[in-house]
């Protein structure tokens, strides 16, 4: 049995119902709804990665349900298979159309139901580690700023529903520029590698987050951290680049790689975005490197002051 991998059977009658599952159950954790209500219900809750779906149903038959199905965000990729008595050219056309992946005609041949649905589901498999590839960055392979976006955004809602703070870090590599060009591009690349298992490797909390965001930045996520532990992290992490010792012997700030580190942190609230606490970290980060560099600066607003000084913080200065 494969149980990565869960199919959600719908047919209004018991025989076809049990015949797909015996077919299925060795390969498949298999889940069962007999009508086009039950299948919309079993596939929020337990969202299988395929459907076979028979037409002919009473009260809600197979069309309806594929409509509903593919009218939620959390049932719409969930491809479908039509399984149906219904087998002529219009009837598939209808199907497919509606957004069915597949048709089968009943009476169905067991071995090709069996392949078909693997093929299938090798598809999905695709398609998942296509995304995941989408969110990772290359070089580093940690999330990249287009994941960020997405947990941030979720992070910030969430963190706004339960009234708990957010602490955003953002984090660049002190005169790398410089680096790079004293000692070349490859071994650029290698530093911007260690810095991101480093900072990953400090992070301590499940939802604690880091990602790179572009060059060489990277931004840390830390939902639920107030300020003190947001400013704790971040020069825990400080501290454990700049020991790694790696020379950088043109480096202003030491010499050996440094970051500097910008934070804020803020309970989210209503009317406020989160990209104005990112420019609120992102304006800090500058304070580090004027002051210095290989340092933290933190925003000195207090959380519970923070949406307002944030909201009007509108215009900051990039590092
Ligand atoms: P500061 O301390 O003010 O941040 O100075 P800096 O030199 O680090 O900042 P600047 O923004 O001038 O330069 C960033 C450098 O980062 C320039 C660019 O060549 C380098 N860089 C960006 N992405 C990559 C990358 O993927 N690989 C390598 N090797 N270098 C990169
Ligand atoms: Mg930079
Ligand atoms: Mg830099």
């Amino acid at each position: 049995m494969n149980p990565t991998f869960t199919l959600l059977v719908v047919d209004d009658e018991k025989h076809n119902r049990a015949l797909l599952t015996e077919l299925l159950q060795g390969e498949y954790r298999i889940i069962l709804a007999k009508d086009g209500k039950q299948a919309l219900d079993r596939a929020r809750e337990h969202h299988p990665d395929l459907i076979l779906l028979d037409v002919l149903m009473p009260e809600v038959d197979g069309y309806e349900a594929i409509r509903a199905l593919k009218n939620e965000d959390q049932t719409r990729d969930i491809p479908v298979i039509f399984v149906t008595s219904l087998d002529s050219a219009g009837d598939e056309e209808r199907g497919l159309e509606l957004g069915a992946v597949d048709y089968i005609s009943k009476p169905f041949n067991p071995a090709i139901v069996r392949v078909r649905v693997r093929n299938h589901l090798q598809s999905v498999q695709q398609r998942r580690l296509l995304e995941q590839l989408a969110m990772l960055d290359s070089l580093t392979g940690i999330p990249n700023r287009r994941r960020f976006t997405e947990v941030f955004e979720q992070e910030w809602r969430r963190c706004m529903r339960d009234n708990v703070a957010l602490s955003l870090v953002v984090v660049d590599v002190d005169n790398f520029k410089a680096f790079n060009d004293c000692y070349g591009h490859a071994a650029g690349d290698d530093v911007l590698r260690r810095i991101a298992s480093t900072l990953q490797t400090s992070l301590r909390r499940p939802g604690d987050f880091v990602a790179r965001y572009g060059g060489e930045e990277f931004v840390i996520l830390l939902p639920g951290v107030d300020r003190t532990g947001g400013e704790a992290l971040s020069e825990h992490t400080r501290a454990d680049i700049e020991a790694e010792r790696i020379p950088h012997s043109i480096s202003q700030a030491a010499p050996w790689i440094t970051i500097s580190l910008g934070g804020a942190t803020c309970i989210p609230q209503e009317g406020v975005t989160s990209m104005a606490l990112f420019s609120l970290a992102d304006t800090y980060l500058y304070e580090a490197k004027h002051a210095g560099r290989n340092r933290v600066c933190w925003a000195p607003q207090s959380t519970s002051e923070c949406g307002n000084e944030v909201a009007s913080s509108d215009n900051p200065k990039s590092a």
